[in-house]
């Protein structure tokens, strides 16, 4: 039963989407599953995921709201439009074997306007759903871009690492403040992950092949910020941003404000290395 793989799950769900998360076995369908909340809501009170054996050989996922959600709602409602894009670029990552629906909706344009939001994943393709790596292989592909949208959407824990009593003098300050924001967003970070893998796009190196378990360490570089200063276009999550290693990372943020372009650096590196 998929309940009994509970303490997997919660692993799982808490490594992928940087959230506390707790989960309960429900026995109210015709098969044991698991419902799935944020632990800084009582589950009530926010979104739940509830995942089931779908078929003989697959999982079904069910995201909708608690029946006191009024204040998640409220607070949803208030959602930036990059955070909005940056959640359905989380769901539309989901590999296209998933069947996701949204009630009512399209994947390309959703939004949540009520607590009767429902958002349905069936994943059919496992030879062993009950296995430990099929449950895992869920957890990824489908339930932490869940998890993660919506957190995306509620604002949990907003990184603003502006000190409270700094106001940003110039707009390239602003610029620069926004750029950071999105690199360490952890969403962000996910989304480039899924997209994109772990393998650095200018040396290729892939810090997940040296170091093992100690390799989570590739860094996401927003493509192209200030150099839109003057024509700013609007950001779109899914192609500006990439993982760069490190390394990588602190060698295009040497030139300021307009860091070195991820082709340029590649071309030093020919040019010395060959
Ligand atoms: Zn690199
Ligand atoms: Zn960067």
């Amino acid at each position: 039963m998929i309940s009994e793989k509970k303490n997997l799950i919660l692993r799982e769900l808490e490594e992928g989407t940087g959230a506390a998360v707790s989960a309960t076995e429900d026995f109210s369908g015709l098969r044991a599953g698991l419902r799935i909340w944020f632990s800084d809501f009582e589950v009530k009170h926010g979104p739940v995921a509830e995942m089931r054996a779908y078929g003989l050989r697959g999982h079904r996922v069910e995201l909708t709201f608690g029946n006191f959600s009024g204040m998640v709602l409220d607070q949803i409602q208030r959602a930036q439009l990059e955070d909005i894009q940056l959640a359905r670029a989380l769901i539309k990552s989901i590999r296209p074997e998933v069947e996701v629906t949204i009630a009512d909706q399209t994947l390309t344009d959703w939004t949540i306007n009520s607590g009767a939001f429902r958002m349905t994943a069936k994943v059919r393709d496992q030879a062993r759903p009950l296995e430990d790596s099929a449950i895992v292989a869920t957890c990824r592909d489908v339930i932490v871009p869940m998890m993660a949208a919506m957190a995306e959407l509620i604002g949990y824990d907003v990184i603003d690492d502006k000190p409270a009593n700094e106001i940003a003098p110039y707009e390239g300050a602003i610029l620069a403040s926004t750029v950071k924001r999105r690199e360490r967003n952890p969403r962000n970070r996910l989304l480039c992950i899924r997209l994109h893998g772990e393998k650095c796009i200018v040396c290729g190196v892939e810090p997940q092949h040296i170091y093992g378990e100690a390799g989570s360490i590739i860094e996401v570089h927003h493509l192209e910020p200030l150099a839109t200063l003057t024509t700013p276009r609007p950001y779109d999550p899914e192609t500006d941003l990439v993982p760069l290693c490190p390394n990588c990372h602190r060698a295009v943020h040497t030139r300021r404000p307009i860091p070195w372009g991820t082709d340029e650096l590649r071309k030093m590196r020919e040019e010395l290395h060959g």
